[in-house]
């Protein structure tokens, strides 16, 4: 409750810097294969999002760790559409992701589709065929499972998998020509039945969907499953390092098989890194969209939700995105990571980039009765404590002013320094007032506080006469602006079993006072409201004539190291 710790600005507690993971074993990969020259002095790695969705601040940490790869030895880094799922897959999330990577600082050498690549996957598998290495088997999905086996028991063999070279060319010629319905057919890879590894025991490669793809139209009507997709894919852009997330290590055995299988020389190598998770937020795609469809959000960039897009409009920066992706690092093992770290980030690299504003969420009137009716004063404030650089903006003062309604307590607790009767405070650039009187409704709610002011301790002229504990903020009444403040807490919050559950009141919003100058703020203007947080203007609800903002973090940190 002491004034002097409301009045901190930035997170002390967390001042140290937090290391950057000194020790990234992708790069080390990379020295190794650049040393034995595996690619020669080659480094080309992809960022190979499926466009069934917005991304997310996972996709980030992905995003950074593919760009920065590239960047760090000269290499190139592709963009790529994974679009070889044709009924989830969507132009508008196309465009979203181009916009996403951009404003997180990164360009792409090359966008590809990989979708543009099925003829040359279509030879592929045929290619396969001939060599006796796939077949087309008429086991339905229920059946292929039952025959899979378990970890400690083999698979058995499907009673297809010895059909005839040309049996096989001929069905799946059939096949892509559109004879069968879905699921009456599939085309899979003759490896293993009793692999220890499930995912070589003969995995099906090609499965049929009738459905329109977003790029290729109704050319198709079969379609490459991901795991013989993604080696050809990364192979046919000369792709050095594939880097993917943890759940993909059992399947590396069959991105090489498929490769070795097709003669591919200088086969890319998949590395695997442990994906990104976060407290209070959840980020599957299909989790988000549930979340879009049943409108319990506004839309994908819902300032409350964690995808590029949301966080953009909250406020975010792509400097602290970047910034908290280096410091979480990259790792082998699965972790959570807290979101107040991503919150430390974003306080950081606002702190010394933004204006201060005086804003009243919860408005209590202060009259002055001591200063003249008619009368304003301009108050010069510093517009950020910790870079001078910022410069100075003038603050009207006159004898009606709002003030928050917690700056003052009828009866105040113990070290409470702010507005009760009898007491001096300082008001923030101005002068010291003390409170006299309180004046109350008929209900007995507090409505009004009548102060005083002394002219002698005008903010600025260097007065030393006495001191006092306690400083609050304040804005002229009657220039005062009108705006919305849309306050957040977490869309997700963990029950007692530690599971996310909604939260139900992830969202506040409330009409508050700001000083005048804040009628400049544009769309997308940020601004630290003083002793409150950092705002923004809102980019899609804000208008010249009433500005809507949003809270984009507290001032307070709650991240320990
Ligand atoms: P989701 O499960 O949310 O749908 P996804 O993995 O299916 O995610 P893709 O579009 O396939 O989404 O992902 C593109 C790239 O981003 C992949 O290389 C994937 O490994 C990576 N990625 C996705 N989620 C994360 C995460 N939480 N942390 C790190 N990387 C991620
Ligand atoms: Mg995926």
């Amino acid at each position: 409750m002491a004034d002097l710790k409301d009045m901190k600005l930035n997170d002390a507690a967390v001042e140290t810097e937090t290391t950057v993971a000194a020790n990234n074993f992708i790069h080390n990969m990379i020295d190794k294969d650049l040393e034995q020259q595996v690619y020669g002095t080659r480094v080309h790695t992809r960022f190979p999002p499926e466009p069934n969705g917005y991304l997310h601040i996972g996709h980030a940490k992905s995003i950074c760790l593919n760009f920065t790869t590239a960047q760090k030895y000269g290499g190139k880094c592709n963009l790529r559409y994974d679009d070889t799922n044709p009924v989830k897959e969507d132009t508008e999330y196309v465009d979203s992701i181009e916009a996403d990577v951009k404003w997180l600082g990164f360009q792409w050498d090359n966008l590809f589709y990989a979708s543009d690549y099925f003829d040359k996957m279509y030879e592929c598998a045929v290619e396969l065929i001939k060599k006796g290495k796939a077949f087309v088997c008429d086991l339905n999905a229920e059946e292929i499972k039952a025959h899979r086996g378990t970890l400690t028991e083999p698979g058995k063999e499907s009673p297809y998998r010895n059909r005839t070279v040309e049996e096989n060319l001929a069905l799946f010629e059939e096949m892509k020509a559109g004879k069968y319905a879905d699921g009456e057919k599939v085309l899979r890879a003759k490896i293993d039945m009793s692999s220890p590894n499930i995912n070589m025991r003969d995995p099906v490669i090609y499965r049929i969907a009738h459905a329109t793809h977003h790029n290729t139209g109704d050319k198709w009507c079969i379609y490459p499953m991901y795991d013989f997709a993604h080696p050809i894919e990364d192979a046919i852009e000369g792709i050095t390092h594939s880097i993917c997330t943890l759940e993909f290590e059992d399947h590396r055995p069959l991105y090489d098989w498929v490769l070795q299988e097709l003669n591919w020389p200088n086969a890319p190598r998949q590395i695997e890194f442990a994906r990104l998770n976060l407290t209070n937020t959840v980020m599957s795609k299909r989790y988000l969209k549930a979340l879009v469809d049943d409108e319990v959000v506004e839309d994908w960039d819902d300032p409350r939700m964690p995808t590029i897009a949301g966080l953009r409009r909250r406020g975010y920066t792509p400097e602290a995105i970047r910034d908290f992706c280096e410091r979480i690092g990259v790792a082998k093992a699965n972790s959570m990571v807290e979101v107040s770290l991503l919150e430390h980030c974003v306080r950081e690299d606002l702190k010394t980039k933004v204006e201060s504003r005086n804003v009243i969420l919860d408005p209590l009137k202060v009259i002055v009765t001591n200063y003249p009716e008619d009368q304003t004063e301009m108050m010069v404030m510093e517009n950020n404590r910790e870079n001078e650089e910022m410069g100075e903006r003038t603050v009207p003062f006159s004898r009606e002013l709002w003030v928050e309604r917690d700056d003052f307590m009828e009866v105040p607790v113990k070290k409470y320094f702010r507005l009760f009767p009898g007491n001096e405070v300082r008001f923030k650039g101005a002068y010291f007032l003390t409170c006299n009187d309180v004046v109350k409704d008929e209900e007995g709610n507090v409505i009004e506080l009548h102060c005083t002011y002394d002219p002698e301790t005008k903010s600025g002229s260097g007065f030393e006469g006495r001191k006092v504990k306690g400083t609050i903020h304040w804005v002229d009444a009657k220039t005062a602006e009108k705006i919305t403040v849309r306050q957040y807490d977490y869309l997700m919050l963990p029950d007692e079993e530690g599971k996310n559950q909604l939260n139900p009141a992830s969202v506040t919003v409330k009409e508050a006072y700001a000083e005048p100058s804040i009628k400049d703020a544009k769309p997308g203007d940020r601004y630290q409201f003083f002793r409150q947080g950092y705002y923004i203007a809102d980019s899609k609800l804000s208008t010249d004539d009433h500005k809507v903002f949003n809270q984009i973090v507290g001032l307070k940190s709650s991240w320990k190291k």
